[in-house]
This record gives C-alpha cells, sequence and structure tokens, in this order.
C-alpha cells in the first residue's frame, strides 16, 4: 500500500462529466489499495472568470479580497469531486485549505506555504477515506484565506506530498507529460519520459506552465517523487507521463538541450544616460526593489562620455509602475536623460544540463536566430540555460526554429 498524492488541474475538472472521470480513476487507484490524497483545482475559467468580476467591480480591489473570492473556484471543485466518489461507493471528505490548515504567509494572491497540519488527514486516511483538498489556496495565522498565485494547485499538491511524505505525487493534465516545448506552439514537440529536477526548474521559471516553479521548488527541497501525466488517458491505455528526476539518481547521459521555454509576461525598461559611476545600479534597481516588483534579466552596457545606458525587465503587470517610478523617481535622483519601456517582447530560452559539457549551444541559438533575421535584444545565461529577449511577433518562430535547430523533434537513441 502506498500513499499517493494526485493533482487535478482546471480542464481535467472542466465539467461534470470529466469531474465524473476524475471520481474514476481515483476510485480505481483507491481499489488497489492505495491511500489517497486528491488534490483539484478550480473548474477551467472559473479563476478568470471571478478575477475579471472583481475589476468589473472595482478597478483596484484589496488583495485580501480577492483571495476570499478566487479561492470559492476551488472549494466548489473539491465538494463536486467528493460527491462524484462518494456516488460510486468511495468514502471521500472534501477539506479547505483552512480546513486541513494548509498555513501560509500573509502576501495576499502569491502567499508562501509555512507548514500543513497532519493530524486531520492521517485520521482519515486511516479509516479508509480518500480525502479531496482544495488547491492553490492556504490560511494565514489570523485566520485569513490567501491563495499561492496562479497555477498554485501544483505547489498545493506537491507541498501535500512533501508533508505526508508521500509515495509519489502525481500531476493530472491535459498533456500526458512534459514536452521539449509547448506543444501548442510546436506539434513535432516530443514528450519527455525524463527530465532533471534542476532543468524542470528551470523550464519552470522561464515560462513553461506545465508545473508552477514553486511546485519544483518543494519537490526539489524535499526530494518529492514527481510524475506528470494525463487525465485523459482512457482506463487500460494509461502511461507513465513524465518522472522529474534527480541528476545524482541518473545514469544515462543527457542530451544537450532538452527543452525550449518561453514567456510572453515580461517587459523591459531602459534608463537611458545615467552618470557611469558606482551606485546607480543600486539606486535603479533598489527603488524597483522597494516597490516589491521583481526584476529578470539586467544589462548595463559600456560606459561611453560617461553615461551608460540600463535595462532590465520586469513582469507585464508591473510595468505600468515600474515605467512610473522610474519616471518620477529614479530619473531626476540619477540625472538620467530619459526613460523608455517596451512591453511587446518575449524572452525564449534553451534549456539542458548537458550544455554545461557542451560548448558552442549559445553560437547555435544565436546563428539560428540571426539566419531568420531576429534580432536579439537581450541575453542571460546560467550553467544549464540561454534566455534571449526577442520582439513578441517573433515568438512562435523563434520557439519553432530553435526547437527544430536542436533536433528536438528527433527521438533520441
Ligand atoms: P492544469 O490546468 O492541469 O494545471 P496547465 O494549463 O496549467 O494545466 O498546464 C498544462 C499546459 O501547459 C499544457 O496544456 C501545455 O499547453 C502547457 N505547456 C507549456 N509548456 C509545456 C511543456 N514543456 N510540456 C508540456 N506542456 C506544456
Ligand atoms: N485555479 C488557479 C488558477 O487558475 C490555480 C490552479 O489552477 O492551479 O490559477
Ligand atoms: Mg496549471
Amino acid at each position: 500500500m502506498a500513499l499517493i498524492v494526485q493533482k487535478y488541474g482546471g480542464t481535467s475538472m472542466g465539467s461534470p462529466e470529466r469531474i465524473r472521470n476524475v471520481a474514476r480513476r481515483v476510485a480505481r487507484w483507491k481499489a488497489l489499495g492505495h491511500q489517497l490524497v486528491v488534490v483539484v483545482s478550480a473548474m477551467s475559467g472559473e479563476t478568470n472568470r471571478l478575477l475579471a468580476l472583481a475589476k468589473d467591480v472595482s478597478p483596484n480591489p484589496e488583495p485580501r479580497e480577492l483571495d476570499v473570492m478566487v479561492s470559492t473556484g476551488e472549494q466548489v471543485s473539491i465538494a463536486l469531486l467528493s460527491m462524484a466518489l462518494n456516488d460510486i461507493g468511495v468514502k471521500a471528505r472534501s477539506y479547505t485549505g483552512a480546513q486541513v490548515k494548509i498555513l501560509t504567509d500573509s502576501t495576499f494572491t502569491k502567499a508562501r506555504i509555512l507548514d500543513i497540519e497532519e493530524a486531520n488527514m492521517r485520521r482519515d486516511l486511516e479509516g479508509g477515506t480518500v480525502i479531496i483538498v482544495a488547491g492553490f489556496q492556504g490560511v494565514d495565522e489570523l485566520g485569513n484565506i490567501t491563495t499561492l498565485g496562479r497555477g498554485g494547485s501544483d505547489t498545493s499538491g506537491v507541498a501535500l506530498a512533501a508533508a505526508l511524505k508521500a509515495d509519489e505525487c502525481q500531476i493530472y493534465t491535459d498533456v500526458d507529460g512534459v514536452y521539449t516545448t509547448d506543444p501548442r506552439i510546436v506539434p513535432e514537440a516530443r514528450k519527455l519520459d525524463h527530465v532533471t529536477f534542476e532543468e524542470m526548474l528551470e523550464m519552470a521559471s522561464l515560462g513553461s506552465k506545465v508545473l508552477q516553479i514553486r511546485s519544483v521548488e518543494f519537490a526539489g527541497k524535499y526530494k518529492v517523487k514527481l510524475r506528470v501525466l494525463s487525465s485523459f488517458e482512457e482506463e487500460g491505455k494509461e502511461t507513465l507521463g513524465t518522472l522529474i528526476t534527480f541528476e545524482e539518481d541518473s545514469k544515462m547521459e543527457q542530451p544537450i538541450i532538452s527543452g525550449i521555454a518561453f514567456n510572453r509576461d515580461e517587459a523591459k525598461l531602459t534608463v537611458l544616460g545615467v552618470p557611469d559611476r558606482p551606485g546607480i545600479a543600486y539606486q535603479i534597481l533598489g527603488t524597483i526593489a522597494d516597490a516589491n516588483i521583481d526584476v529578470d534579466m539586467i544589462i548595463q552596457n559600456v560606459g561611453h562620455d560617461g553615461t551608460t545606458d540600463f535595462s532590465f525587465t520586469v513582469n507585464r503587470g508591473e510595468y505600468p509602475r515600474a515605467l512610473k517610478i522610474l519616471d518620477e523617481q529614479v530619473k531626476p535622483h540619477v540625472g538620467a536623460r530619459a526613460v523608455v519601456g517596451d512591453n511587446k517582447i518575449c524572452k525564449v530560452s534553451a534549456v539542458g544540463v548537458g550544455m554545461r559539457s557542451h560548448p558552442g549551444v549559445a553560437s547555435k541559438m544565436f546563428r539560428t536566430l540571426a539566419e531568420e533575421g531576429i534580432n536579439i535584444q537581450m541575453i542571460s545565461t546560467s550553467e544549464i540555460k540561454i534566455s534571449v529577449v526577442v520582439d513578441e511577433k517573433y515568438l512562435e518562430l523563434a520557439v519553432r526554429i530553435l526547437h527544430k535547430a536542436f533536433e528536438l523533434d528527433q527521438p533520441t537513441v
């Protein structure tokens, strides 16, 4: 008997028929004698619907109230799945985040999990009950409802698996695993049987929405056995999806590049003509950090005539605020010439642990983009990834040609 945590995303829970389908899958695992904790998302479209409703009522809603509202989507899902399971003779009980006591900090709309109480769940599990937990939500120490950021049910699932020391955490979604790139953009993308934890972490942080980045961080920290699978495969035809492996466990030679990730949610800001002297980067980015805006890529050009240009990227949602701060606070303070911005950019990245031991990946990437006339605006690298910022209109083209150039559409031998 194993303890398994399963997470079902919005599409998998998207209609009454699909919810009954999830219930049948859970029932099959239960019939094999396993203990099951099932984490679910809101039905697809519901979180967006609720957020749009809030915007219709209030232009600038309070984050605390947004969380009270947006967490209802998952609350509906847990009750529906419990009903569907009870209907087919499987004892099930639903829990909100607060009922489990998934304790988080109080950063509304992007809270972090601090602790999970096991006692209630253990009691039910030992009595043979399937536990259905609302993903994406928690509670702070004052009893306020919090949410974990978009896609946060993945993190709920992995955090529960870590807390309960589950044998496996299965993330059921609308694709049958992690692919070399988003199969919606490149139909030739290939499913990976394994991906290393480090690569998955990079892919998630660089925009592959198949797993929320914090879920991958949890899996790494607590060594959770994590698998991504399809909830749409028929009984008897299920495949094993993609297993996230830890490099030291893997004896196989790693491919140079495992995947291409992309992110359309970024915007670029440039402060032109800042004095080329110590402390400038700190003054610019310190002011941005004080406003709680995360910065991603950074470039400072070589100084010329005593001045330089300084560029960085932020999440697109923060673009208007960052632009205003630079214009009103940074520009007069540092004596910059002008502030310009561009929110029609995207970031495309090649990820692979094999890059460490194979030079030439960057030059191949740059040549491939140059051959199609795609201008690179910014570059950043780590040991296992190379990212470029390009005009948003080239996103699909860039992803497709890089996928092909690195032969990701070819089966590995
Ligand atoms: P869920 O609602 O189950 O959480 P998501 O929409 O959050 O599902 O994540 C699944 C989607 O992630 C897929 O439909 C796919 O379009 C997208 N995706 C992006 N990058 C990848 C990738 N490398 N491999 C697989 N899917 C990816
Ligand atoms: N329902 C939430 C969202 O749409 C959480 C999730 O699906 O993981 O972001
Ligand atoms: Mg998701």
